[in-house]
């Protein structure tokens, strides 16, 4: 983000005094010029100064957690430097939080499709998740076919070829039920078989991806940086939150396997606090603080409310039978 900034600062300026040069009358000029001494500049020069506070800011961080940051993929410390960042200050996101129509219907792809309700999907997401998680989520789509779980997490042997998706199932291969990447959400046949109340809860736990690191767009890079780096210290922490999920995460490759923890440990961790379960103090910490980042004014006991009454409401509608 900070390098398209600084490209875009420059593209910026060429264009201007190329287009200052090539006018011919100095009447033209002087309007011009006006124009871009008043709003271009001073816009310029707030943006080359924050841009300057989040690159040293980044510098900082990393410098004094080179031991830590040093135990992440390479891979995955690039998606975080290079990650979706909306806003180069935090003050940004404010605006983005406060305007409507953050989310839409045309986000819920394909449920025509599926046994759940898309306006219980809907209702869930739009009323009971802070607001900034929402527009995180660029799409929630069902898809009518299986989708192995990733080879990384070490959840089976089986070698699954590519392409990774399937469209049968496979004896021996374990299948997700829901995904995230890149803030889309997959939902998959398999969730189908679940209750209301787990597909609710498998639902905040892939909400949760897509406002994680690396994939916060209301997040700065420093901020992605530091919490990366809390995650990476709590999945080693003996008091840490016990996920069997997390847990049996395996993989030979360490820094892989961290990466992996990390991106699991902070959904599992966001699933646990918006259903109002007890959390390790610091677990509960680092939820606290991000949802407080992308909706100041959530009321997470209150959200857990609304959730419940709208589970209450489909579990006795039409869908009484198959999903409770
Ligand atoms: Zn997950």
């Amino acid at each position: 983000m900070v390098f398209v900034t600084i490209i875009a600062l420059l593209i910026i300026c060429t264009c201007s005094i190329y287009l200052i040069k090539s006018f011919e009358t100095d009447k033209k000029r002087g309007w011009f010029e006006k124009l871009i001494m008043s709003v271009v500049v001073p816009a310029s020069s707030v943006l080359i100064f924050l841009t300057t506070i989040n690159i040293l800011s980044c510098l900082t961080v990393v410098q004094y957690s080179k031991q830590l940051w040093g135990e992440i993929p390479a891979q995955y410390q690039y998606s975080i430097l290079m990650s979706p960042t909306f806003s180069l200050h935090p003050l940004y996101r404010t605006i983005f939080i406060l305007s409507p129509q953050l989310f839409s219907d045309t986000k819920f792809v394909n449920f025509e499709q599926s046994r759940i309700p898309k306006e219980f999907m809907r209702r869930v997401v739009e009323e009971t998740l802070p607001k900034g998680f929402v527009f995180n989520i660029d799409k929630i789509e069902f898809v009518d076919y299986y989708v192995p779980v990733n080879q990384e997490y070490g959840h089976n042997t089986h070698i699954f070829p590519p392409p990774k998706m399937s469209r049968e199932r496979e004896p021996g291969v374990t299948y997700i039920l829901a995904g995230a990447k890149a803030n889309k959400i997959i939902i998959t046949k398999l969730m189908e078989i679940k209750s209301l109340s787990e597909i609710t809860r498998i639902i905040l736990h892939e909400v949760a991806h897509t406002s994680g690191p690396g994939q916060n767009r209301f997040l700065i890079v420093r901020e992605h940086i530091e919490l990366v780096l809390k995650l990476l210290s709590r999945i080693k922490s003996s008091d840490r939150y016990h996920s069997s999920y997390v847990e049996e995460i395996s993989n030979s490759n360490a820094l892989v396997n961290n990466s992996n923890k990390i991106t699991e440990y902070f959904a599992e961790i966001i699933e646990a606090y918006l259903s109002c379960k007890t959390l390790p103090a610091e677990d509960e910490e680092i939820c606290r603080e991000i949802i407080y980042k992308m909706d100041p004014s959530f009321n997470v006991k209150d959200a857990f409310q609304r959730r419940m009454l709208i589970i209450e409401k489909f579990k006795t509608g039409r869908n009484a039978g198959f999903l409770n």
